[in-house]
């Protein structure tokens, strides 16, 4: 993640859980000259791929379920002015 002082790249110096799909990530910039400290959250939002383990093995997460394109597509609230992302799928490259 870049600092957001001077854009340097700052790394993960640790890190603490604050709930079961979401962490509090402690930053430190590399550049010596800003050397900024500060904290990101990072939370799982949707499942992608389906877990392979079975069903009674999957307790506590509330999205274990991958959302089909077809369900995107119905679920998806309607604005003309967005573009949409389901439709152009992942970045290549
Ligand atoms: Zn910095």
């Amino acid at each position: 993640m870049p600092c957001p002082i001077c854009g340097h790249t700052a790394h993960i110096r640790t890190s603490r859980p604050m709930s079961d799909v979401s962490r509090e990530q402690y930053y430190h910039c590399t550049n010596g000259r800003c050397s900024h400290i500060f904290v990101a959250m990072i939370s799982i939002v949707r499942t992608v791929g389906d877990s392979l383990l079975p069903k009674e093995k999957q307790s506590g997460w509330p999205f274990n379920y991958a959302i089909t394109r077809s369900k995107k597509l119905q679920n998806a609230p309607c604005d003309e002015l967005q573009l949409s992302l389901i439709e152009t799928g992942p970045p290549s490259g």
